[in-house]
């Protein structure tokens, strides 16, 4: 579900990712985009080969995760960049996204998916990244140091809020109130740059 109004942001068909979210006004940064809100399933039912394609399962608890509606619009629809200009925070146990940066009118807003380092067992792989970034590790798997650091800065956030309320195979509610603007954090910076020696190690060169 997008929180932004419907004048700031607009759906569109991108060269080799599908769908995508461009923004029709500029976003400030801090700025709540939209909530990743679904059905809660139980991960002990769920085949993630259906998901193999879209890439639309978000974690919830250790058992469970949110599938959204991949009909309606929502920033389930936003794409992977290895250097996004939006990034996650975790509110009573809701993701809810945000920009990191002033985002201008017609630029794509991305999200990293932070999947854990590929150790081998994701196979076959299908997370090849292709963000056009100057940064882009061609993976969406995180390196090891990034998805540390990710990992353990989100379980002191998700300890700050307590967990609404919810039901399995129910669709996750809308919160009653949502903060306003997400501050900034340096570790947003640290994560992403954490992959740059591995953009180094695959492009041969010094960034
Ligand atoms: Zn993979
Ligand atoms: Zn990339």
């Amino acid at each position: 579900m997008f929180l932004l109004p419907q004048t700031y942001w607009q759906v569109k068909q991108t060269k080799e990712k599908g769908r995508g979210v461009f923004a029709a006004k500029e976003i400030p940064a801090g700025t709540v985009i939209g909530d990743y809100l679904g059905t809660i399933i139980d991960m002990a039912q769920f085949d993630p080969a259906d998901d193999a394609e879209h890439l639309f399962l978000m974690y919830f608890t250790d058992y469970a995760c949110i599938y959204p509606d991949a009909a309606s619009p929502g920033v389930h629809l936003l794409n992977h960049s290895c250097r996004p200009n939006c990034w996650i925070y975790s509110y009573r146990g809701h993701t809810l996204f945000f920009s990191l940066k002033t985002i201008e009118p017609g630029e794509e807003l991305t999200i990293s998916y932070l999947l854990s380092p590929d150790d081998g067992t994701c196979e076959p792989c299908t997370h090849v990244c292709k963000c056009g970034s100057r940064y882009c590790t061609g993976s969406m798997h995180l390196s090891f140091e990034s998805y540390v650091l990710w990992q353990t800065f989100l379980k002191n956030e998700r300890k700050k809020t307590k967990r609404a309320p919810f039901r399995y195979g129910k669709v996750l509610p809308k919160l009653p109130a949502y903060p306003e603007t997400i501050p900034g954090n340096s570790v947003y910076a640290k994560i992403w740059s954490a992959s740059i020696p591995e953009v180094r190690k695959k492009r041969g060169d010094a960034l």
